[in-house]
């Protein structure tokens, strides 16, 4: 390699590096609650900003490829960075709109971040202090009507919070947009993550409605003899909110770090030397909805390579019934994500973040695709058990599944609701407050079939944000190709939790970090083009035969071996509560676990 390419590329990898870290350690201290360094913050996103859509790095790029003479590796290393500053350009007359864009969505978070948050209680008309995630929790589990429905009036009176601020954001995206030549920002978004167009996303997300709607009007039928079913603030607590307690025994929360040690270690899955650090508790001022960063990403110098670290955080209350499931999900999610980032091998940087080129949908396959391993019947049987050791009784999972199955077809509903909802509000003409109102309402009424209104919608986080607006339509193209995957695994090996070779073959997608589209990755992933079948066959199936796969997928599990050795996953993990270390795995992960389990007990309330 020629030392002026080398000299190029190391720049330009070595750059990116720092230019995320930077902003990603900031970004972490803020969502965790510590504001005073919002400013500083958004400096670092946009110096990083400003990198990615500066013409002069293009330029050089183009540059270096047309000297004669370079070789093979060469070229194509070049051209990942050429593809990538293409995906960024952004005109200079563009950029102080996007800083206004910023500036505004800063105050919104901000807003969201500071509010009193709380409900009304309907027995005293005392005003009752808790957080968005608390609220929604008592919704789905108090046996007291009137409580219920005073959360869901708190969070539809906090879904307004931000309304104009949003109708101000969507016009400013949209002028965003249409000046680098799109229809508007949702067809920007969805070009520049996925590669796809608004149709192609739209078009089987239509198929799928339609051949799943029937079972909106099953729940009408159902309503006949559950009365008030339809009414937002019964729906999830009559179908789900009794086994959300009867459930609760087997997901203990402070058992959840060693199921999830115990089972992805049991895949083979393997951070590669990487570091974890983990918030799980909610806490006031804290960003309200999981997620897992990378402060820094997997790169390579002088062809060693250095590891990368992810953070990841979740608003369980420890002692709240679900939250033990909620920290479950987290960890098998959010721990997902970070497997597959910190195992690139990528040598170019920019493949290795969670930004484009990198596939929204495709990661979510991975995090997705871990979370139906967890609630798969087969993993419950095996992991999740009560305190005295009973697991997750077979009865409760046919007794459920009796009652639940008629909501499977609408799996991918309040997903295709959210995507609707955006591609329409960044469709319409002269958008107001009023008018994002009139839409949510009637998607909602569409996916929902709701006996009431709901601008559930609007207490979505991503859609006021630029990174995560104009993107639901990726969880369900993710969930559309990990049922292609699980049925691949199936088909192949039998089983999927505890199976090394399942693992392996993650890993094997895991090491081209973005350097393929979505499409071209299921593919190759699951040998063939993503398709709804996998899903509509999984979710349409009936309730007998439903069972009888269950009772087939356990029988399959018991010659499979229990991993009694210790968890070893190859990371450094650090367990946290804001500023607060609380446990490390230094002396090994069972120690962390321990001592983390400990300090949550003192948390209870
Ligand atoms: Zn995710």
């Amino acid at each position: 390699m020629s030392s002026k390419t080398r000299d190029l590329l190391q720049n330009l990898n070595s750059t990116y590096v720092n230019l995320h870290q930077k902003f990603e350690e900031l970004f972490w201290l803020f969502k965790m609650g510590d504001h005073s360094v919002e400013e500083a913050m958004n400096e670092t996103e946009k110096t990083r900003d400003l990198f990615r859509s500066d013409a002069g790095n293009l330029n050089c790029v183009k540059e270096a490829l047309t000297v004669s003479g370079l070789a093979n590796d060469e070229v194509k290393r070049l051209e990942v960075w050429k593809n990538f500053f293409q995906l960024y350009q952004t005109p200079i007359k563009l950029t102080s709109l996007r800083d206004k864009i910023s500036v505004l969505e800063g105050r919104v978070a901000k807003k969201f971040a500071t509010r009193k948050e709380g409900y009304k209680d309907p027995n005293t008309g005392e005003f009752v202090p808790a957080s968005k995630s608390k609220i929604r929790m008592i919704m789905r589990t108090n046996s007291d009507e009137a409580v219920r429905k005073a959360c869901f009036d708190a969070l539809e009176e906090m879904s307004l919070d931000a309304v104009g601020e949003y109708v101000e954001l969507v016009a400013m995206r949209n002028q965003f947009a249409r000046a680098l030549g799109y229809d508007d920002f949702y067809a920007y978004k969805l070009r520049l993550s996925e590669g796809m167009a608004k149709n192609e996303v739209f078009d089987v997300f239509g198929e799928i409605y339609e051949r799943t709607k029937y079972a909106l009007a099953d729940i009408r039928d159902l309503e006949a003899i559950k009365p008030g079913l339809r009414k937002p603030w019964n729906f999830g607590f009559m179908m789900t909110g009794s086994f959300t307690l009867e459930e609760d025994p087997y997901y203990i929360f402070d058992e959840a770090l060693m199921g999830w040690g115990r089972s992805f270690s049991a895949l083979g899955i393997n951070y590669r030397g990487g570091k974890l650090q983990l918030d799980l508790l909610d806490r006031q001022g804290k960003y309200n909805n999981g997620f897992c960063h990378y402060p820094m990403i997997v790169n390579f110098n002088d062809g060693k390579r250095n590891p990368g670290a992810a953070n990841f955080t979740c608003n369980a209350i420890y002692g709240q019934p679900g939250s033990g499931n909620l920290a479950y999900e987290t960890l098998f999610h959010e721990a997902g994500h970070a497997a597959d980032r910190l195992a690139s091998e990528q040598t170019e940087v920019c493949l290795n973040t969670e930004w484009p080129p990198a596939s929204i949908a495709w990661a979510e396959t991975h995090s997705q695709f871990l979370d139906t391993m967890f609630s798969s019947i087969e993993w419950r049987t095996r992991y999740a058990k009560d305190k005295d050791g009973n697991p997750y009784p077979l009865e409760l999972f046919e007794r459920k599944a009796r009652q639940v199955r008629i909501l499977s077809p609408l799996a991918l509903n309040s997903i295709m609701m959210v995507s609707e909802f955006e591609k329409r509000v960044y469709e319409e003409q002269n958008l107001t407050p009023e008018k994002v109102v009139k839409i949510a309402k009637e998607v909602s009424r569409k996916y929902t079939d709701y006996s009431e209104d709901s601008l559930w919608i609007l207490s979505v986080p991503h859609i006021y944000d630029w990174e995560n607006s104009a993107y639901y339509h990726s969880y369900g193209l993710a969930i559309l190709a990990l049922d292609q995957w699980r049925k691949y695994f199936y088909d192949k090996y039998g089983y999927i939790v505890d199976n090394p070779n399942v693992g392996d073959e993650m890993a094997k997608v895991w090491k081209l970090g973005s350097a393929k589209t979505f499409p071209e990755f299921v593919r190759m992933a699951t040998g063939k083009n993503l398709s709804p079948k996998a899903f509509l066959e999984d979710v349409t199936m009936n309730i007998e035969k439903y069972l009888a796969r269950a009772r087939r997928r356990i029988e399959r599990m018991k010659s499979i071996l229990e991993i009694t050795r210790p968890v070893e996953l190859n990371a450094d993990i650090k367990m946290v509560h804001g500023k607060e270390i609380i446990a490390d795995n230094s002396v090994s992960f069972e120690d962390m676990a321990r001592k983390y389990g400990e300090w949550l007990h003192k948390q209870a309330k």
